[in-house]
């Protein structure tokens, strides 16, 4: 059990996929359970590209979902919290951080360091970082410890505010990664408390991490049958 510094503050999971990522087999009606039963009190819905999971999420369960989406650009991936409009992929980092921003989205770099994961140049990754608000300094999924390690040291470095995140695929994954806050309701309101982050966090082993693996594709092959998308 986790104790928290506060008794009101939130236990955030930030980094979570659904179906309507091609790659994670979560029905979103599952993960909005499996959070619950994890105590998670606020969980980002960080779809690859697509919001239309976090909404529906969001439709379902207002008072835990904060919608999410996971954004690749031609520099790297972004995570955006609190959209209103989804942002397509591949647009440049500059325009998609202006879109974001027209929207008053926060802004995080996921992890950065890792390049088999749309990881940053460190010179992309110093010309945005006065334009986000925090950075993921701990992936559940990534394989190396170092690449983590890097990302905090970097965050420090910097001074920039550190998040983390499952990036569960899987709902075995979700709450592995958990970051503890004062309470927030908006986007205003995480930039104001998010220096304050505490983090609880796991990493999925390697024999894990494939079974997760193994597991999603075989949900997905079971959700597909038959199915619609309509049912993610
Ligand atoms: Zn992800």
């Amino acid at each position: 059990m986790i104790t928290k510094p506060g008794e009101d503050w939130l236990t955030v999971e930030f980094h979570c996929h659904t179906r309507y990522s091609r790659d994670s087999s979560n029905r979103v009606e599952a993960l909005i359970h499996e959070a619950r039963v994890r105590g998670i009190d606020r969980l980002a819905i960080t779809d690859h590209n697509t919001i239309a999971g976090a909404l529906k999420a969001k439709a379902l369960a207002p008072d835990l979902i904060i919608v999410g989406e996971e954004i690749l650009t031609q520099q790297g991936e972004l995570l955006a919290y609190f959209l209103t409009e989804e942002i397509p992929a591949r647009l440049s980092a500059d325009e998609t951080i202006a879109r974001l921003r027209a929207q008053n989205a926060f802004i995080a770099v996921p992890h950065p360091f890792d390049r088999h994961r749309h990881g940053w140049k460190m010179d992309d990754l110093l010309r945005i970082l006065p334009r986000v608000d925090a950075i993921e300094v701990f992936n559940s999924r990534s394989f190396r410890r170092a690449l983590n390690d890097k990302a905090l040291f970097f965050a420090r470095q910097h001074g920039m505010p550190a998040i983390a995140g499952s990036d569960a695929h899987s709902l075995v994954e979700v709450g592995f990664a958990r970051t503890l806050l004062p309470p927030f309701a908006d986007a205003d309101g995480l930039r104001e408390v998010v220096a304050h982050s505490v983090i609880h966090a796991k990493r999925l082993s390697g024999w894990a991490h494939i079974k997760a693996n193994m597991g999603v594709a075989l949900g997905r092959v079971a959700a597909n049958f038959g199915k619609t998308e309509e049912s993610a």
